[in-house]
């Protein structure tokens, strides 16, 4: 049966730096929902044009038109083994729309990963964020800087602090996420698919628990 992973946690605490070693160790696709409005932005699609208003005051992106993008997304022949979902889903009706997409696949969530972390630890991660324009890496000023400073390691590209990273629309980010995403946790729990992992440790060893936890719960 295909595998899907929900990467589930608050803004900041770095689901989508995870997300990527995740793909490569698991070998799945890492399907992000920021990732993906981004790219829209990007393109100036109509979609691109809608998320923007939310996005930019850090609200969630109304749930038909977030869950059509991932509906369409991993229907696609790239994700027929599953996928690491990040930031998808943020509310109760994405966590159900997705069972009923899942359901139509022949499968279901797998397994939940919970990356928890308090709001100091979070405010302080999102706000030395920068990441690369070409393809969306991540570094951080302090706990994990590039090389050279403005300049992607990977692939030479500039970096840039996102819109959405400075401290007026993160504050928003975090309540929002504390009010419409954090009930998923409970829900998961209850569902027995939540593997908890602390996320204020360092990224190295997060990475570690993680993928030792996937490893395991993947091969049930
Ligand atoms: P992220 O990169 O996951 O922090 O997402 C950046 C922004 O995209 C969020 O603050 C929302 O405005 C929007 N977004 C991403 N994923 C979702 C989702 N599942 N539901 C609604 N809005 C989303």
């Amino acid at each position: 049966m295909a595998k899907y992973i929900v990467l589930l946690g608050p803004p900041g605490v770095g689901k989508g730096t995870q997300a990527k070693v995740l793909a490569e160790e698991i070998g799945l696709l890492q399907v992000s929902s920021g990732d993906l409005f981004r790219e829209n932005l990007k393109n100036e699609t109509e979609l691109g044009k809608l998320a923007k208003s939310y996005m930019d005051k850090g609200e969630l992106v109304p749930d038909d038109v977030t869950i059509a993008m991932i509906r369409e997304r991993i229907s696609r022949p790239d994700c027929k083994d599953g996928a690491i979902l990040d930031g998808f889903p943020r509310t109760p009706a994405q966590a159900e729309a997705l069972d009923t997409m899942l359901a139509s696949l022949n499968s279901r969530v797998a397994v939940v990963p919970y990356i928890s972390a308090e709001e100091s630890v979070l405010v302080e991660r999102i706000s030395g964020r920068w990441t690369c324009r070409a393809s969306g890496h991540i570094y951080h000023e302090k706990f994990s800087p590039p090389k050279q400073a403005g300049i992607c390691d990977i692939d030479g590209s500039e970096l840039y602090q996102r819109a959405d990273d400075r401290a007026e629309t993160v504050v928003n980010r975090i309540h929002v996420y504390l009010t419409q995403t954090a009930p998923l946790v409970d829900h998961y729990r209850k569902c027995g698919k939540l593997v908890e992992i602390d996320g204020a440790q360092p990224v190295e060893k997060v990475t570690e628990e993680l993928l030792s936890d996937m490893k395991k719960l993947l091969n049930r």
